[in-house]
């Protein structure tokens, strides 16, 4: 718990301006003794969302790493500072990601593999969290029940080892299907108790992401805290992760941690 090991920069253009430097004084600041910076590697698709805004820039990998480095040097009596990337699992394109994860060997270990696009029947890449509006509009149109199934099946596939060794083997916000539930009271049929077991059976540990308590439609952790116990039953390793996108959120909301009681 004194690691926070999802965290976003200036590199994302959804994110703020802040430099990386301000979310290391904030981890610093709040107690954490390791903090690792997951970045949006790259899209290898087209962004299908209106602002186009999902992930970093190819040009910018290099400037990510070298900013990164060299904070982790300048800081390393006070925090343990990891580079990684959230890479986006993309049904289909397995090779094209695998492609980039192999330039970058040393972020596999603090890499997280999340799913935010999934791909409808037809074809269409979809982000199932950029907003309410839009995401209630594809809701209408193809249905709940099958946007719910394709999440179920895409987050088994990113569950599978796609990249072989290259595989980030720690699985992003399982509940990000239900970032806008409140806006919709529509509720999903996903096992999640045997995707749990695939996380455990594959040997990975489990985003315990706290960005959702900031969400008005969710107000929940991903996943919440039911979850949480059961995967702590099953021996789930679990990554405490703020998904900051502001330096004040590194950190956020730990103290709410099921393991606190
Ligand atoms: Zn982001
Ligand atoms: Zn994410």
């Amino acid at each position: 718990m004194h690691s926070d090991n999802h965290i976003h920069t200036h590199y994302c253009p959804h994110g703020s301006d802040y430099n990386m430097e301000n979310y290391v004084k904030s981890a610093i600041s709040k107690g954490l003794k390791r903090m690792t910076f997951t970045e949006h590697a790259p899209l290898v698709i087209k962004d299908t969302t209106p602002e186009k805004n999902s992930a970093m820039t190819v040009e910018d990998i290099d400037l990510y790493r070298q900013e990164g480095r060299m904070l982790k040097e300048r800081y390393q009596e006070q925090i343990e500072i990891n580079l990684g990337f959230e890479v986006d699992y993309i049904e289909g394109m397995e090779a094209e990601t695998q492609r980039l994860l192999e330039k970058y060997p040393d972020m596999i270990p603090y890499s997280i593999l999340s799913v935010h696009f999934i791909k409808l029947p037809d074809n269409e890449y979809f982000c199932i969290d950029y907003d309410k509006d839009y995401f209630l509009t594809k809701l209408n149109e193809v249905g709940f029940e099958t946007i719910a199934a394709i999440y179920e099946k895409t987050l088994h596939l990113a569950l599978s080892n796609p990249y072989g060794e290259y595989t980030p083997k720690t699985i992003g916000h399982i509940t990000l299907i239900n970032k806008f539930e409140q806006a919709h009271l529509l509720e999903n049929q996903i096992d999640w108790i045997r995707l749990l077991k695939k996380i455990k059976q594959e040997g990975y540990s489990m985003d315990y992401n706290f960005a959702g308590l900031d969400k008005p439609y969710y107000k929940k952790t991903y996943p919440q805290a039911e979850l949480v116990k059961k995967a702590l039953e099953m021996t789930i390793p679990l990554s405490y992760g703020s998904d900051a996108h502001h330096p004040d959120d590194v950190g956020r909301y730990f103290e709410r941690s099921v393991e606190n009681g």
